[in-house]
């Protein structure tokens, strides 16, 4: 086999200097900050697949419905209409990820984050469990023996866990209803689903099977981004320089004023993206508290205080206080307030009916054998409100000699629901002044709405002329 020329200076952890893969196996470190996470990642896993079964209001907790471009989050319905209220909910998302970065660092990576919290509490523990532990698993990369059957073993049951993940994925855009009825059928019965489904499958399978750490390092944009959203007051794993430096293995400590770091590379062989956190604050750091758990224990067996590794801002560890009032910590909480503000009020000042008029398509109007104008009127409307309505539309303020005409009315809307319907407006010519005709479009669902619309109608603009002729 040819290898790449070898690289120099320091490459990806992943990678060796010659380019092939290294493979990290972090050796679990059980501290305290292990088992808060594993209670913190439990509890996201088990939402995950909780949360397409839970109904609020009787609507899903969350449904993506692309199709009908309709997304029900936490039992609210957001329409195609619903730009504004889309764009303020996504705009305070991104900002508070700002903000929490700003003051805590890549928190949300370490604890939060479905990459880490699948890898390091589900997939990793069942390779710890079949291959013998982190020896196992290195002894069978050194020999090579990716297929061995203790492995194919765990490939077997990451495919099934992946399955699971991969139709509950599905759940979030069609459903558990519909997602129940597919599980029985055949694949041809409903390709696309399928079909995503199965991507997705594959790649959490991928992922979790061999692309692993290389997701933070490599793809994840919100890494990259670090240098921009943490400052020196930020909270992140850090490892006291002035406390453990100048390092000294136990054999090599004298009382020449020897730092508390025993070079025992603890840290770094639990370190599941293989970086050593000593060389200082580093864009692979995922945050995960591993390496503080691995030093307390051995600043525990060493009798020197714990701490060494900590959460804890690049200011404090150089011996400057602290600053809680920087411009980023002021600004995103303004900006932030501004957002979900205006979120929460057009929320709350939005009416229970979106009702949106439109010219038909083609001609603005037809003109009739008989002589009288004929409009197309296209009503879209959205039933916002959590009950089902009839609206009835009718059109006001004209004479007896106008004719409407109404396929489907009432117009029965279900509860989060967008329909679409036509009503035809027939006058007579005479009934236009210059080619314009404005009438009042009343849309009625007994108690619950009741609003009127102008609309103005076109017809031919010499009618007045051809009418006295
Ligand atoms: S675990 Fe602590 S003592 Fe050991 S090398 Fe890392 S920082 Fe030093
Ligand atoms: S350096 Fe520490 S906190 Fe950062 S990824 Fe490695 S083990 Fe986790």
């Amino acid at each position: 086999m040819t290898h790449a020329p070898a690289a120099s200076g320091r490459v990806l952890p992943t990678l060796n200097e010659d380019g092939t893969r290294n493979w990290i196996r972090p050796k679990p470190s059980p501290g305290r900050w292990w088992q808060r996470r594993r209670v913190v990642a439990w509890a996201l896993m088990v939402l995950f697949i909780a949360l397409p079964h839970l109904r609020i209001a009787g609507k899903p907790a969350i449904l993506l419905d692309v199709p009908r471009r309709q997304f029900t989050i936490l039992g609210t319905t957001f329409l195609p209409t619903d730009t504004l209220l889309l764009m303020l909910l996504l705009g305070s998302v991104v900002i508070a990820i700002f903000l929490f970065s700003a003051l805590f660092g890549r928190v949300w990576c370490g604890w939060a984050c479905p990459q880490t919290v699948y890898l390091e509490f589900l997939y990793r523990p069942i390779e710890r469990w079949l291959e013998g532990g982190r020896s196992g698993s290195l002894q069978l990369d050194r020999a090579g023996r990716h297929f061995a059957p203790r492995r194919v073993l765990k490939y077997v049951i990451y495919l099934a866990i992946s399955l699971v993940l991969g139709h509950t994925f599905l759940a979030y855009f069609v459903g558990t209803e519909a997602l129940a009825q597919w599980i029985r059928l055949s694949p041809y019965e409903h390709p696309v689903p399928f079909i995503v489904m199965a991507v997705t499958t594959g790649l959490v399978f991928t992922d979790f099977t061999w692309f692993r750490e290389q997701t933070c390092l490599i793809a994840c944009p919100y890494g990259r981004w670090q240098s921009v959203l943490l400052d020196r007051q930020s909270m992140v794993v850090s490892y006291d320089y002035g406390r453990g430096e100048p390092r000294a293995m136990p054999k090599d400590r004298g009382a020449d004023g020897a730092g508390d770091c025993i070079d025992c590379k603890a840290c770094v062989t639990t370190c599941p993206t293989g970086i050593d956190i000593r060389n200082g604050l580093q864009m692979e750091c995922v945050h995960c508290t591993q390496c503080m758990d691995a030093c307390d224990a051995i600043m525990d067996k060493v009798g020197r205080p714990r701490g060494l590794i900590r959460y804890a801002t690049q200011d404090a560890l150089a011996g400057k206080p602290p600053r809680l009032l920087r411009p980023r910590v002021v600004l995103y909480p303004i900006a932030l307030t501004l957002f979900l503000g205006g979120f929460i009020a057009t929320l709350g000042l939005r009416p229970d009916a979106d009702v949106t008029l439109l010219r038909g398509a083609g001609e603005p109007f037809t003109l009739e054998a008989d002589g009288t104008v004929l409009n197309q009127v296209r009503l879209r409307l959205a039933n916002r409100s959590r009950a089902d309505h009839d609206y009835i539309v009718s059109v006001i303020g004209l004479g007896e000699e106008a004719q409407v005409i109404a396929p489907e009315n009432p117009l029965a809307v279900r509860a989060g629901e967008l329909r679409t319907t036509s009503l035809f407006v027939r006058l007579p010519r005479s009934a236009f002044e210059d080619g314009r005709r404005d009438i009042t479009i009343r849309i009625a669902a007994g108690n619950s709405f009741n609003a009127d619309y102008r609309f103005n109608l076109l017809g031919p603009a010499d009618a007045d002329e051809d009418d006295h002729e």
